[in-house]
């Protein structure tokens, strides 16, 4: 288990990615690009966050989904994907467990979709390109939300 140790910091902060028991917080990337995986990965990996797993559509989202489960906090899904989109993924997912909390990943020009998505139950949404910081807020306050 990792501990505040692994994480020094002049301010000697608690890292976001862990919670009040010292246990990470659990995430699946569900996304078809290898950049903005790896990219996701990296920022939350250096917060104390453990990534459980990965999917490059949404068809083997939905399986990642239901075999971590409940054993999962938090879902960054893409929007543009083949076999199965982001949205039909998300619907399928709330389907099986009404409190997933998804984090809808979008280019730019995908405020409809994104719409649609917070209507199905999406939590939050981040537009690419991703920043570290807004990518560390969109992620705690998703978690801090009911
Ligand atoms: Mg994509």
């Amino acid at each position: 288990m990792k501990t505040k140790a692994d994480f020094p910091n002049i301010n000697d902060r608690q890292p976001e990615g862990l919670k009040d028991d010292g246990n990470p917080f659990r995430v699946l990337i569900i996304d078809d690009s290898m950049f903005v995986t790896k990219q996701i990965n990296q920022i939350l990996t250096s917060e104390g966050f453990e990534i459980v797993g990965s999917a490059n559509n949404g068809e083997s989202g939905v399986e990642k989904y239901k075999e971590l489960y409940p054993n999962i906090d938090l879902v960054t899904m893409d929007i543009t994907m083949p076999k199965m989109d982001g949205v039909e993924c998300l619907e399928k997912i709330i389907e099986f467990d009404k409190d997933a909390k998804v984090i809808m990943i979008s280019a730019l020009g995908k405020q409809d979709l994104v719409k649609k998505s917070l209507l199905i139950g999406a939590k939050n949404y981040i537009v690419k390109p991703l920043d570290r910081n807004k990518v560390l807020e969109r992620v705690v306050t998703t978690l801090k939300k009911q």
